[in-house]
């Protein structure tokens, strides 16, 4: 990976600045943890993201964490993949689609030369996907090697 986590932060701290809103601990603390989560799970919850802020000594009600969310997929900034009946929030800087393990919900990056067939096929049959990997971008399910492995 070409960016680093700070980089992709501060980038996506600009963008929201640019878009009048005030960068606030919260804001920071909560793209902080979308770009540790890229290479990890991809994608978070925003129960997990509220836990993660805690966790780190912020006093922020769920409410904030959703309206923070909400505003970052509004910008383009993050983008949503829904996992079974929960809704999972990535960072959405570089153009990528989504593998989601069906078992625990981790989900993995994409390229979108990986599935520039897929998307071409698509637009082929009169259906454009977005190509910034919005939920109507491409998502594989499947399942990971710990879920395959674990014998419940
Ligand atoms: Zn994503
Ligand atoms: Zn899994």
């Amino acid at each position: 990976m070409s960016t680093s986590g700070a980089d992709r932060v501060d980038a996506a701290l600009r963008r929201s600045r640019r878009a009048g809103l005030r960068n606030t601990a919260a804001r920071r603390a909560i793209l902080d943890e979308l770009a540790r989560a890229v290479g990890d799970q991809g994608h978070l919850t925003a129960t997990r993201l509220h836990h993660a802020l805690l966790a780190r000594g912020l006093t922020v009600e769920l409410s904030t964490v959703h309206r923070v969310l909400a505003q970052l997929v509004e910008l383009g900034i993050a983008h949503t993949v829904p996992v079974g009946r929960t809704v999972t929030f990535g960072l959405a800087d570089d153009a990528h689609h989504h593998a989601v393990c069906a078992g625990c919900g981790d989900i993995r990056q994409l390229p979108a030369a990986a599935v520039a067939a897929s998307v071409a096929a698509a637009r082929a049959a009169g259906i454009e996907a977005d190509p910034s990997g919005h939920p109507t971008g491409v998502v594989v399910y499947g399942r990971c090697r710990r879920c395959r492995t674990t014998t419940h």
